[in-house]
């Protein structure tokens, strides 16, 4: 180390911190101690200094740059300095870097070179000429730091923010406040908002109104709690366009453990999705008619009967066959057969609601599958619908097509509770009905062919018998109890079958209602219970009110105009009308009830609840709706007096009546017994066979004539 000479750097590095300080330092040093102490002192600089000769030969190693290289000054001095170099051909070494250094008097630059142990690190190089009294240059000093940290540092820097620009995903990066930070291009491309538009703003611009709010609250209590979420959203584009996205938001906390960024990537996965849809239509979806195809009705089924054994619905199967296709397919060929099934399928699906199921099987089977009906009778009606939408002929390429069809039936839980079961039934009973070689349906189960077959007879005899005249009204008289006087009649309707005799209203009207003939009955029913009225009056009996049951179906908004029309017609004041309506018509859709009802009244007829008590009455309903009387259901009056519910029962309508200020009557009234306990109570009228069946119109007229009234002791 004895010829180690060392200048301080060149005015160009003058400023380059903490070793030339301590260069300034070692010249300062006096006389003998001089080199010595530049020793000391340069073993204390941090960085590694080296200095040569100007043909390159080290001549100076402190310690940093034995700890920096590995070598001792021992090993290092005396060495060409290439022997340090990682890349042998390197700028620092070529000839016109050297004359460069000579004009400038100094150079910094970053370098490679190789430590004893072979390993290769990046270092800072400043690099400058040490001159002798006269400024002659002497020699060379280079001060090292090993920058390896900074450079890989500065190429992941490099790499990331290539990626970030280059990603083909959405990258959005948002501050601790989830405020938008920055975005990359294919942001831009796939929301159309550009970097302007969304700097500063929250991500919750691209939020899509598909997704409730509370979605989002969840996702980021996700994202909070698991340092993450990922899955399929819905994102706004600039232009409202929704688009569903595959979307991974992460958050990134700093040594301290506190949030200090959001970001997130996302893709739009228009395209999969779509892609996964047309498989799902292709596995599930028969692709002739559009209609499902076996393996989704099985799965339809499947669902519909787990939800029936909780709900305890019913439901129905109806297997169908086309007859005749096979000759028509087979002469007119496939193109015309196809057409015929797509139009089929058309027919078939137009015909039933749509929460039921038209599927196809293959060939000419397709299955109707009615998940929730009322009454096991509605499959035969469903049935009949369809036989009678595929009668009407089709018309293909100018033919003029005719097909009719089997239809087999199951019901559910009644004949099955397994899809493969009820489907093999229904199928079975289809073979049954093909056989009759007409067009028809069959039930799987014995007991409801018969029940089938007697409605439709019944339904197509009504039909006929409103034609024919065959029906007819009875009377009841309604007593007031403080007076003992008839103060109304319910006119009951009879149907006078030509073969099974005088049929009650019970055995007729829940057909008439299913197959829509109710409309023709109810209109006939006010038409002769008013041609009744004013045929009374004509007569000159005492005034009283004439009341008729109305069905559900009947309460229809133009109700109040066909009743005006009515009453004119046939001269009938409308005070003298009453129209008995059931709990039932109240409770389906209240508003327009409570509007119908309100022009009910405004035309002068009296409104009464019929049945009262065995619906879900609520008070609130009662005090909204006009009504005048409400009538005691006949199942609590049998109990008076023996059965103490039902006597309480009776007692709270008829206080909650009067409170409210209607009328009150209790019907199906048969002993003295409970009459008087009724009039005990308060109730101001009674029907029943204590005073009077249902009567034919003379028998009420006679009653009438005669002034019966009701025995008050
Ligand atoms: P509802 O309106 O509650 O009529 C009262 C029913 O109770 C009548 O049966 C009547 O005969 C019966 N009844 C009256 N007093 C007594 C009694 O003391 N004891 C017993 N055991 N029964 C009594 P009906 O005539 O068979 O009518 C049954 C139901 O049919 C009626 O019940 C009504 O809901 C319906 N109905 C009758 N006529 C018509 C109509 O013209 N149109 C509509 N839509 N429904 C009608
Ligand atoms: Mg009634
Ligand atoms: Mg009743």
């Amino acid at each position: 180390m004895d010829d180690i000479g060392v200048a301080p750097p060149s005015p160009a590095l003058a400023d380059a911190g903490q070793a030339r300080e301590l260069c300034e330092a070692a010249r300062a040093v006096p006389g003998g101690c001089r080199l010595a102490g530049q020793v000391k002192i340069l073993d204390q600089i941090h960085e590694s200094v080296i200095t040569m000769d100007l043909g390159g030969y080290i001549n100076g190693w402190n310690k940093s740059a034995e700890t920096l290289f590995g070598y001792s000054a021992a090993e290092a001095v005396g060495r060409h300095i290439l022997f340090l170099y990682a890349d042998p051909e390197s700028d620092d070494d070529s000839e016109g870097f050297r004359d460069a250094l000579l004009e400038a008097g100094g150079r910094e630059l970053e370098v490679r070179r190789r430590r004893k142990s072979g390993e290769i690190f990046w270092a800072s190089l400043q690099l400058s000429l040490t001159r002798d009294e006269s400024g002659e240059p002497v020699g060379l000093v280079g001060y090292l730091t090993d920058i390896t940290a900074r450079i890989e540092a500065e190429k992941s820097m490099r790499l990331q923010s290539r990626i970030f620009e280059h990603s083909e995903e959405s990258i959005l990066i948002t501050d601790a406040d989830r405020r938008i930070l920055s975005v990359n291009p294919a942001f831009n491309r796939m929301t159309g908002y550009s970097e302007e538009d969304v700097i500063g703003r929250l991500p919750g611009l691209l939020r899509s109104a598909r997704h409730p709010l509370h979605f989002y609250e969840e996702l980021w209590r996700r994202v909070e709690r698991d340092g993450g979420w990922h899955g399929e959203v819905w994102t706004r584009r600039k232009n409202g366009e929704d688009f569903p996205s595959w979307a991974s938001i992460s958050l990134v906390r700093n040594r301290e453990g506190q949030i200090c960024n959001y970001f997130s990537i996302f893709t739009d996965i228009t395209a999969r999705k779509a892609a996964e849809e047309r498989i799902h239509y292709l596995a599930y979806y028969d692709s002739l008619t559009g209609l499902p195809n076996r393996a989704l009705l099985y799965k339809l089924i499947d669902q519909a009967l787990a939800e029936a054994r909780r709900n305890r619905q019913h439901g129905a199967l109806l297997f169908i066959d086309l007859n005749r296709f096979k000759p028509i397919n087979d002469s007119l060929g496939h193109g015309v057969g196809d057409r015929l099934l797509q139009q089929v399928a058309e027919r078939l699906r137009n015909a039933v609601r749509t929460e039921d199921v038209v599927a196809r099987l293959g060939g000419d089977e397709f299955v109707v599958a009615l998940f929730d009906i009322a009454r096991r009778d509605h499959a035969a009606m469903v049935a009949r619908k369809l036989i009678a939408t595929l009668d009407t002929p089709f018309l293909i390429d100018g033919h003029e097509l005719r097909v009719g069809v089997a239809i087999g039936i199951s019901v559910y839980p009644r004949d099955g509770r397994q899809t493969e079961t009820l489907l093999r039934m229904a199928d079975i009973a289809m073979y049954r009905s093909k056989e009759t070689g007409q067009d028809g349906y069959t039930f799987y189960s014995r007991e409801m062919n018969q029940r089938a077959i007697e409605r439709l007879r019944i339904e197509s005899g009504l039909r006929h018998g409103i034609e024919r005249n065959e029906l007819l009204l009875h009377y009841q008289p309604k007593v007031d109890i403080a007076t003992g006087r008839i103060v109304g009649a319910e006119a009951l309707v009879r149907w006078q079958h030509p073969d099974l005799g005088l049929m009650p209203p019970d055995a007729f009207i829940p057909i008439a209602e299913e197959s829509g003939l109710i409309a023709r009955l109810s209109a006939w029913v006010l038409e002769a219970a008013l041609e009744q009225t004013h045929a009374w009056s004509a007569a000159g009996l005492p005034e009283f009110k004439v009341a008729v049951n109305l069905s559900a179906r009947d309460f229809s908004p133009d109700l109040a105009a066909r009743l005006t029309v009515l009453l004119r017609t046939h001269a009938v004041a409308p005070h003298r009308v009453e129209l008995e309506i059931t709990e039932g018509m109240l409770t389906h859709s209240s508003k327009d009830v409570i509007a119908m009802m309100d022009e009910l009244a405004a035309l002068g007829v009296s409104l009464s609840l019929d049945d009262f008590g065995t619906g879900y009455s609520s008070l609130a309903y009662l005090k909204r709706f006009p009504i005048d009387t409400l009538k005691i259901d006949r199942s609590f009056v049998t109990g008076i007096p023996q059965d103490g519910d039902d006597c309480a029962i009776a007692g709270a309508i008829i206080s909650m009546a009067q409170r409210l200020g209607h009328r009150v009557i209790a019907e199906g009234v048969e002993t003295r017994a409970q009459l008087e306990f009724l009039r005990s109570l308060g109730c101001q009228e009674i029907q029943g066979h204590y005073f009077s069946p249902p009567v034919p119109v003379p028998s009420f007229e006679a009653m009438l004539k005669s002034g019966r009234r009701l025995r008050l002791h």
